[in-house]
């Protein structure tokens, strides 16, 4: 079978289009689509410094790959960040596989860690907890955005982008939605230009598959290990569903995508939040002590 768009053999089959390419057109339709999606959304402007989170998977290594593809026809830079959450065996070989790929393509990096951050690292604090229900890949996700929001302010950047794909905005949805959490909700609309620090996902309306055989096809070396707490929670489910609802219905995660967009766009504008200053760390928030200062005081009075 031939490509579409040139003379070569195809070498992947877009089922939910029709559309077949060649490598080398199939990586830049993904360079075309993640464009598109930035100038949507008004994600990135001109002159941004834009800190890419890189841990060391396929989607985000990939995002950083892309990135500085656009970059070098728009005017904007890039800087990487990559949080170590100290997680024994697991962030070791990613540190050392996004420092070498951000040598090779030119990009500044830089690693932050929970035990710099805040004195403890994710499994010291996972030791803490004893019965308590939370879960590792929430506290996780609590003191992974302050160390963002830490990292973008030291190396000075606009907005920050994560490697977030079509995929993980459905099954974030669905968790959500399973929560009863209409208030996180809300907060998915991938339109943030209005807000103080931008975050964007540029990847938002790419399928993970996708994502898989763009890292494959341009040769760029991605974590094997998966973290140790993957498993724990209800995504790896919804991931399932989705993929074997996605076999027999092509473009059905595209569908829940825009209706997902619309709803998350109307809870957004009803629900406007009113922002206070944690009496403990001094960081925005919106309660009177922040989440992260909330979430260690109470694993260290255990
Ligand atoms: S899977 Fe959960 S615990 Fe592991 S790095 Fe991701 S958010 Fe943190
Ligand atoms: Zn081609
Ligand atoms: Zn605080």
């Amino acid at each position: 079978m031939k490509c579409d768009r040139c003379d070569n053999l195809a070498a992947y089959s877009r089922k939910y289009s029709g559309e077949n390419f060649c490598s080398s057109c199939f990586s830049n339709s993904i360079i075309q689509k993640t464009t598109r999606t930035i100038s949507k959304y008004n994600m990135i402007k001109r002159g941004d410094i834009v800190g890419v989170a890189v841990s060391g998977g396929k989607d985000s290594l990939s995002l950083l790959h892309v990135l500085k593809k656009i970059s070098l026809a728009h005017d904007f830079k890039i800087k990487a960040i990559t949080i170590d959450e100290g997680i024994p065996g697991y962030r070791d070989e990613a540190l050392r596989i996004v420092n070498e790929f951000c040598s090779s393509i030119d990009v500044e990096h830089k690693v932050y860690s929970y035990k710099g951050l805040f004195g403890t690292t994710l499994t010291e604090n996972l030791d803490l907890r004893g019965d308590e229900k939370i879960s590792s890949c929430s506290i996780c996700g609590i003191l992974r955005r302050r160390a963002m929001d830490y990292g973008s302010d030291n190396l000075g950047v606009d907005v920050i982008a994560t490697g977030h794909n079509l995929d993980d905005t459905l099954q974030t949805f669905i968790i959500n939605l399973l929560a009863g959490d209409t208030k996180k909700i809300g907060w998915m609309d991938p339109d943030t230009s209005s807000n103080d620090t931008r975050k964007i996902k540029p990847f938002c309306e790419i399928y993970e598959n996708e994502l898989v055989f763009y890292a494959f096809s341009n040769n760029i070396p991605f974590q094997s290990e998966e973290c140790p707490h993957m498993n724990e929670g209800i995504r790896t489910e919804i991931r399932n569903f989705l993929n074997s609802l996605e076999k027999s219905h092509s473009g059905i995660k595209n569908n829940m995508y825009k209706s997902i967009t619309k709803i998350s766009s109307i809870l957004r504008d009803q629900d406007q939040m009113e922002w206070k200053i944690c009496a403990s760390c001094g960081s925005k928030c919106t309660g009177e002590i922040c989440s992260v200062c909330n979430t260690l005081s109470n694993l260290r009075s255990k």
